[in-house]
């Protein structure tokens, strides 16, 4: 059972069907004028649209990228080298996806400053601090729009109206959220937004930005001038006809497959908490994607969870794929204001429409076998200590805290 679907998701067999002729006679190069480029341009177009209405934006207004990395690097370093001249103070969060995080990084290595908006308990930042932040010189605030690791949602449409305010740009990493709650460029407020493919159900390497008509920014790939001049290079067609085919996909499932994830995940998060001692949720319980849960459990190692988890075929994660491989403790739980100690016994479940094939009740059960084995072997547990007031409900000898 794959359950980690943040990570990346399997191309769906519609997808793959359309992509299939682009590999094969279909090969034209999109810029050739004759009769098998222009039916590769025709394909980008139709992708190109299909992309837009999405989201709720023009065609013109959607550049191709290599998925969703590249798409937050071109709105943040584009936006910054056009507008250096006009200020050089960017505002985010202490969220963000590292796509966003270290391109900010190395723009503070470039003279910009950056702030980092602090998050609440439950994941989300406050509008005041975001108020308090803004200085004539910022040119742009960039903020996620849900978290890849604990599946929090922003208030876009407000932050984006205080931008709009105060003439500041607006950039929104949308991949994980785009396919699993609406998203409306319009309604949002939004000026850039990124989109990747591989989140929902595409090919991987191929994603896109979306830039405000009117926004301006500097390109990163310069080259023969393909979209519209903002990223050179032949554009990859199969998988943009593949990412084309996944918006449409999304979106005409959208409410039927956020209703049926938000009940998988309510009654996991149910069943978990109910049944395993001393398991918390990461992030509020307001305001979450409807197929992403963060749970912690005391005393055990995320990574020997997840190994356990494995072993009886279910796929899960710790934190963000791109995090799995560091010892380090998660940036996303930290910020929530978590022990470090807990936020290593973390465990991430993201599931997919076809999740429901799955018992929930076996998996919990699963989970709760694990967690107690992982903690028998545990020095950190203690099942007479109540974890959450670090005080023994027994005071007898035996009492570590006594
Ligand atoms: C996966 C992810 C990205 C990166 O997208 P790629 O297409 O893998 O480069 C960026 N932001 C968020 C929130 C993501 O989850």
């Amino acid at each position: 059972m794959y359950l980690d679907n943040s990570a990346t998701t399997q191309v769906s067999e519609e997808v793959f069907n359309e992509m299939k002729p682009y590999f094969t006679e279909e090969f034209g190069n999109p810029s050739t004028l004759y009769k098998i480029g222009r039916e590769s341009k025709k394909a980008l177009d139709l992708a190109r649209k299909r992309v837009a209405d999405a989201i709720n934006a023009k065609p013109e207004e959607i550049i191709f990228t290599s998925g969703g990395s590249e798409s937050d690097n071109l709105a943040i370093k584009g936006i910054a080298f056009k507008l250096a001249k006009k200020g050089k103070h960017i505002i985010t969060t202490n969220i963000e996806h590292p796509a966003v995080k270290n391109t900010l990084g190395f723009l503070e290595s470039l003279d910009f400053k950056v702030t980092y908006l602090p998050v609440n308990e439950n994941g989300v930042i406050e509008i005041d601090d975001l108020k308090e932040a803004i200085t004539d010189e910022t040119i742009l605030i960039s903020v996620m729009h849900a978290n890849n690791e604990i599946g929090t949602i922003q208030p876009i449409e407000e932050i984006g109206k205080i931008a709009r305010e105060n003439g500041i740009k607006f950039h929104v990493d949308a991949v994980q959220s785009f396919g699993k709650i609406d998203v409306d460029v319009e309604k949002l407020n939004i000026d850039l937004l990124a989109l990747s493919s591989h989140k929902i159900n595409g090919p991987k390497g191929v994603g896109a930005l979306y830039i405000k008509k009117g926004t301006r920014v500097v390109p990163l790939i310069h080259g023969g001038g393909q979209e519209k001049g903002i990223r050179g290079g032949t554009e990859n067609v199969p998988g943009i006809v593949g990412f084309g085919k996944a918006c449409e996909l999304a979106s005409q499932q959208l409410e039927e497959h956020h209703e049926k994830l938000s009940s998988i995940r309510d009654e996991l998060i149910e069943k978990v908490l109910s049944t395993i001692p001393e398991a918390h949720l990461n992030g509020g319980s307001e305001n979450r994607l409807p197929n992403l849960v963060n749970f912690r459990f005391k005393a055990i190692e995320g990574e020997s969870l997840i190994l356990l988890l494995d072993a009886k075929g279910y796929q899960a994660s710790t934190g963000s794929a791109c995090s799995s491989n560091t010892l380090e403790a998660s940036p996303v739980l930290t910020a929530l204001g978590l022990d470090p100690v807990d936020v290593h016994g973390s465990l991430r479940i993201s599931l997919a429409p076809e999740s429901d094939k799955f018992d929930v009740d076996e998996f919990v059960n699963v989970i709760a076998e694990s967690v107690s084995r992982l903690r028998e072997m545990s020095p950190l547990w203690n099942q007479d200590l109540d974890y959450d007031n670090v005080m023994c409900k027994k005071h007898n000898d035996e009492c570590r805290m006594c």
